[in-house]
């Protein structure tokens, strides 16, 4: 938690550390939203940015970008986040048709996912991040004409401690199928934590299950700290990414969860460019050059 703190992770809310970072993803969802060639729509993501002091001034629409697409943030960057929301919509989506009712989002952040898509009949949708995120959240949500597709349930806690009695005590069974997603998280977590949540994941997961996270593989984080990623992210809006993700050696979490069992495929987000005729190709000094995203599945026994 020292160390927590020292990064500035311990922060509430969205007005900075860790918690602006759900800010900025949701600027890249409104942008995606309103593209010609849009892979994911989410009308609620520009009244998050437009609603918080620190993004109200941001883009929320391409054409608001002088240099449109070739900005290396709201272009390339943006269409990073809009490429993994589709995919993990469908990822979703698909567990649960499959019988995995309970989808549960690891660090949520300002994900509409229980306003934005089709769940099949009696989905009930488990959102944890930390208090003052899911607190903004819901100001701005009330104050919008909303429909909810699965039942919701916020469960504020911090994802470094102990958050199994909080997930349980907001009605989690268990011995049902669930779906988990950790998207744009597992790099700002220690390892401990890290594997903590897959150990715990794979505890509360019966056959049938299935988890989809995000992962960086590189072992030398700063390796690409020039990248035109983590600068224009840092000069245009004073987000430092590099100063936020855990500095630690990471685990290997697919290799784990492949170790109990679990059916795992690793994949690069360029992976679904090519797949989808949309989204980042590999490019010199590339701060996504080392972005993973594993699927796994528990097999029915
Ligand atoms: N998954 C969301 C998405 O893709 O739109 C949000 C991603 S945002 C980059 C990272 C989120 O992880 C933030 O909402 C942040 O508050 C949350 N987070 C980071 N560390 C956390 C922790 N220790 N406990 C709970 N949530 C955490």
């Amino acid at each position: 938690m020292v160390d927590a703190a020292r990064r500035g992770t311990g922060t509430e809310g969205v007005k900075g550390g860790v918690g602006i970072t759900a800010l900025l993803v949701a600027a890249a969802r409104a942008i995606e939203t309103d593209r010609h060639d849009s892979l994911a729509r989410d009308d609620y993501a520009e009244h998050f940015v437009r609603a918080a002091p620190a993004s109200a001034a941001w883009p929320v629409r391409l054409h608001e970008v002088p240099e449109g697409d070739l900005n290396p943030l709201w272009g390339r960057f943006a269409r990073y986040f809009g490429l993994r929301t589709k995919v993990l919509d469908d990822f979703l989506l698909r567990s649960a048709h499959a019988g995995a009712h309970q989808v549960v989002l690891l660090g949520a952040g300002l994900d509409t996912r229980a306003f934005r898509l089709d769940w099949p009949p009696g989905c009930v949708v488990f959102e944890i991040d930390r208090e003052g995120v899911l607190a903004f959240k819901h100001d701005v949500l009330d104050g919008l004409a909303t429909t909810r597709k699965a039942a919701r349930v916020p469960v504020p806690t911090d994802l470094r401690a102990d958050w199994v009695g909080a997930l349980t005590g907001a009605g989690f069974d268990a011995s049902a199928p669930s779906v988990w997603l950790a998207e744009g998280l597992l790099f700002y977590l220690p390892a401990a934590a890290e594997t903590y949540l897959i150990d715990t994941v794979d505890r509360l997961s019966p056959g049938g299950s299935a988890l989809a996270f995000e992962v960086k593989l590189e072992k030398d984080l700063l390796a690409y700290r020039d990248s035109p990623i983590y600068t224009s992210t840092k000069h245009q809006i004073g987000i430092d990414l590099l100063s936020l993700f855990d500095g630690g050696p990471r685990p290997d979490s697919a290799g784990r969860l492949t170790g109990k069992g679990w059916s795992t495929s690793v994949h690069t987000p360029f992976d679904f460019t090519r797949r989808h005729g949309r989204g980042p190709l590999p490019e010199q000094n590339d701060a996504l050059a080392g972005n993973r995203w594993v699927f796994a599945n528990r097999p029915r026994t």
